[in-house]
């Protein structure tokens, strides 16, 4: 029944990516109550003229037999059955795909001190906020971790920096998107790049005997 609503005016998606839903036009909602059951399609009718009445109180409880109870149960199963299965489908592979995820690479002392020694250069506060002092005037690390930027996969120097403990802590559950910090992370690897002994510039044709 919700099918042959499909692709008809004064229905329409919304809600976003995130929790899409589909909006009926309120005369839709009240054909398919009424198909229902006649008790529930009154209710629902009340419930809109309250509405149109500039009422917010909850009109009357509906009292649905025993019967329409069971068939509305029924045609709720159905449409969420298939989500049901896609929901477990996807589930699965996820969980398949967390088992076959390679293991976290640690960052290396040596990058560390090379990230260390480049915010010390940059005033010893958190790239990424900039607010809070990661290394005291001695050199050692406070109050900061180090984090892969991208990926627990890339735990190279271009990958991670050193930032304080609330950056990190939001930019891990989330509360902090890394498509806003990435501006901060960006400028720290410049100017860390910078920094850097720089290789020698190789010959535009290489030499024939070139070591
Ligand atoms: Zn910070």
């Amino acid at each position: 029944m919700m099918g042959n609503f499909k692709g008809l005016r004064g229905l329409s998606e919304a809600g976003g990516d995130a929790a899409p839903y589909t909006e009926a036009h309120w005369l839709i909602g009240a054909a398919y109550a009424e198909y229902l059951s006649p008790e529930f399609h009154v209710w629902c009718l009340t419930v809109v003229r309250d509405r149109m009445e500039g009422k917010l109180v909850p009109a009357g409880t509906v009292s649905l037999t025993e019967q329409d109870f069971e068939r509305l149960t029924d045609q709720t199963k159905q449409i969420i059955a298939p989500i049901m299965d896609g929901l477990h489908t996807l589930t699965g592979r996820v969980a398949s795909l967390e088992r076959n995820l390679p293991q976290r690479r640690p960052i290396l002392s040596k990058t560390k001190a090379a990230i260390v020694a480049a915010v010390i250069k940059f005033g010893r506060h958190c790239p990424c906020c900039g607010l809070v002092e990661v290394v005291a005037p001695d050199g050692s690390v406070v109050d900061a971790e180090f984090d892969h930027f991208f990926s627990n996969q890339l735990p190279s120097a271009k990958h991670a920096w050193l930032i304080c403990k609330p950056c990190h802590r939001a930019l891990t559950d989330g509360s902090m998107d890394r498509v806003e910090a990435d501006s901060h992370f960006v400028s720290f690897q410049r100017r860390f790049e910078r920094l850097q002994p720089r290789p020698e510039p190789k010959p535009r044709k290489p030499a024939k005997d070139a070591s």
